[in-house]
C-alpha cells in the first residue's frame, strides 16, 4: 500500500464508515479500525458497523426542514449511508426510519464489497502514522486510551464530556409586546432579550418545571457530573427561589414596561450573527421533547415559542473544534489528522454521516494535493461545517442541524412569511449544493 494514497479510519460508527466508503470510491486504500467486540461501548450492542445506538429515526425527509434539506444534499452527493438507509427503510410518514440491523448489515456488505477497505479490529490508542492521512470518528463514546491521546495532543481543556444543550428558539416566535432588550446594570448593550415574570408567573412556571416528566439517564451517565452543568429542573427543587436566585436573577434589570423590577427574568442570548435564533440561557435540561415545549412556552414572551433545538444532557465526548480544528476539519495541532462524526461537535445521526463525508473528501484533497473547496455556506452541510468550525459560541456545544445554523437571507427576502422564508433558505440550500458540486467534480 503507497503511504501517499492511503487512510487509516478509527471507528466504523457512522462517520467513519460514510468516510472510507466515499474514500474508496476514490481509489484511495483505507484501513478501517474498529475495537468491537474486542471492546464496546456502554451504548453499542453488535459488532456491526454504523450501528444506531438508540432511535431508528434519521429524522425528517421533508426537504422544507433543515433535516430534509441535509439529508436532500447528502442523497445528491450519493452519500452511500444515506442511500443504505432508504434501501433499509421502514414506514414512518416523512422520516427516514430504517430496520437498524438490516441497515448495519448493508452498511457492512458495502464495506466488504470494496476492495480498497480492509476492515480490522483493533482498539486504537494513539492514532496511526504509517497512513497519508488519518481520520478520527471513534464518536461521543470514545475508548479512554484514544481519549488520553486527545487530550495530551489537545489540551485536556479543549475535550467535553457532557452535552449541557439549553433549547434555542426562533427569534420571531418571541412576543414583542412581553419580551425586552437590555442587559443587568447595563452593562453589556442591550444584547440580551429578557422575558420577565410577575410572581404568579414565576410560581406557576416552577410548578410546572417540578412535576414535569424527565427523560432517564442510562445506566453509564452518572448522576456525579450533572452537579457540574445542573438541569434547570433539578435547581428548581432546591428551594422555591432557588431559580430566582440563579439562571433567572432580574438583578439589574428594569422592565421598560413598568418601570419596575421584574420577579425574575429568563435572558435570552443571540445564537448566530443573525439574530434568527436565540438560546435560553441556563436552561440546559433533561424534560422529555412535549414537556419542554409545555414547561417553557409558560415563560412570559414564549407562549408560542418555535423551538429550533431542545435542550438535553448528555454523555457525550467532543472536542472544542472551533479552537482546535482547521475549517477541512484537520487537527490544527497535528494537520494530517482529522475528526469526524459526534466527537468534532456535529450532533445526531445524519449529522454524524455528513462530517463523516465531509472529512473523507477534505483527506482526499489533502491526498492529491488539491484544496479542499468547503460546502458553500447556505447549504445545510456548509452550515453544518461552520458552526463546528468556525462557532463564536462559548462555550462550544454540538448541534443538530436547525434554521438558525443558515445565514439569514438577504435583507429584502426577510420581510415575506416565515414559510415562505423558510422555503427559500431551502431553496438556496439545494441550489448551492448543487452548484458547488458540478464545480468540485
Ligand atoms: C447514548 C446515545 C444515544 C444517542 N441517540 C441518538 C439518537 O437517538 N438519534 C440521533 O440522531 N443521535 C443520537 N446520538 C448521537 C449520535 O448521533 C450518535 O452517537 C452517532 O452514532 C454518532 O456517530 P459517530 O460516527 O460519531 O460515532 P459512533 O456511531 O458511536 O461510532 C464510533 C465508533 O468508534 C468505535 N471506537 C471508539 N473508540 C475507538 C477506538 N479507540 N478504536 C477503535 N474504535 C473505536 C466505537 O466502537 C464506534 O463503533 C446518541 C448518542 C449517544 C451517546
Amino acid at each position: 500500500m503507497s503511504r501517499r494514497l492511503s487512510a487509516a479510519i478509527v471507528g466504523a460508527g457512522l462517520a467513519g464508515t460514510e468516510a472510507a466508503l466515499v474514500l474508496a470510491s476514490k481509489g484511495i486504500a483505507v484501513h478501517l479500525f474498529e475495537m468491537r467486540p474486542l471492546r464496546m461501548t456502554p451504548a453499542h450492542t453488535t459488532d456491526l458497523p454504523a450501528e444506531l445506538v438508540c432511535s431508528n429515526s434519521f429524522k425528517s425527509q421533508d426537504t422544507h426542514t433543515a433535516h430534509g434539506v441535509l439529508k436532500a444534499e447528502l442523497l445528491y452527493l450519493q452519500s452511500p449511508l444515506l442511500l443504505a438507509a432508504r434501501r433499509s427503510s421502514v414506514a414512518a410518514g416523512s422520516a427516514l426510519a430504517v430496520d437498524r440491523l438490516k441497515f448495519s448489515r448493508l452498511a457492512a456488505e458495502l464495506l466488504a464489497d470494496q476492495a480498497g477497505i480492509q476492515f480490522i479490529r483493533r482498539e486504537i490508542t494513539v492514532p496511526p502514522e504509517a497512513y497519508g492521512v488519518c481520520i478520527i470518528a471513534a464518536g461521543p463514546l470514545v475508548s479512554d486510551a484514544l481519549v488520553e491521546w486527545l487530550g495530551h495532543e489537545c489540551s485536556a481543556a479543549a475535550l467535553h464530556f457532557y452535552d449541557a444543550i439549553a433549547p434555542i428558539v426562533s427569534f420571531d416566535s418571541v412576543n414583542p409586546e412581553i419580551a425586552f432588550f437590555g442587559s443587568r446594570y447595563g452593562h453589556e448593550g442591550a444584547d440580551y432579550c429578557n422575558c420577565p415574570f410577575t410572581e404568579a408567573e414565576y410560581r406557576a412556571f416552577y410548578e410546572a418545571l417540578r412535576e414535569a416528566d424527565r427523560t432517564v439517564a442510562r445506566a453509564f451517565e452518572n448522576e456525579r457530573f450533572f452537579e457540574a452543568c445542573l438541569p434547570v429542573e433539578v435547581l428548581a427543587e432546591r428551594e422555591y427561589r432557588a431559580l430566582a436566585f440563579g439562571p433567572l436573577k432580574p438583578m439589574g434589570l428594569i422592565n421598560p414596561r413598568t418601570g419596575r423590577r421584574p420577579f425574575a427574568v429568563c435572558q435570552l442570548r443571540r445564537e448566530n450573527e443573525a439574530g434568527t435564533a436565540y438560546n435560553l440561557v441556563g436552561f440546559q435540561t433533561r424534560l422529555t421533547i412535549p414537556e419542554q415545549r409545555r414547561v417553557f412556552r409558560l415563560i412570559p414572551g414564549l407562549e408560542k415559542a418555535e423551538f429550533l433545538r431542545y435542550g438535553s444532557i448528555h454523555r457525550n465526548t467532543y472536542l472544542d473544534s472551533p479552537r482546535l480544528l482547521a475549517p477541512d476539519l484537520s487537527l490544527r495541532a497535528v494537520p494530517e489528522i482529522f475528526i469526524a462524526g459526534q466527537l468534532c461537535g456535529s450532533e445526531g445521526y445524519t449529522e454524524s454521516v455528513a462530517t463523516g463525508h465531509l472529512a473523507a473528501l477534505s483527506a482526499l484533497a489533502r491526498l492529491t494535493g488539491t484544496a479542499f473547496v468547503p460546502p458553500p455556506r447556505e447549504s445545510a452541510l456548509g452550515s453544518l461545517l461552520h458552526h463546528v468550525t468556525g462557532s463564536l459560541n462559548t462555550p462550544f456545544t454540538p448541534s443538530n442541524i436547525h434554521f438558525g445554523l443558515f445565514p439569514a437571507l438577504p435583507d429584502n427576502a426577510k420581510r415575506i412569511r416565515k414559510k415562505a422564508n423558510r422555503e427559500l433558505l431551502c431553496e438556496r440550500a439545494l441550489q448551492s449544493i448543487t452548484e458547488w458540486s458540478k464545480m468540485v467534480r
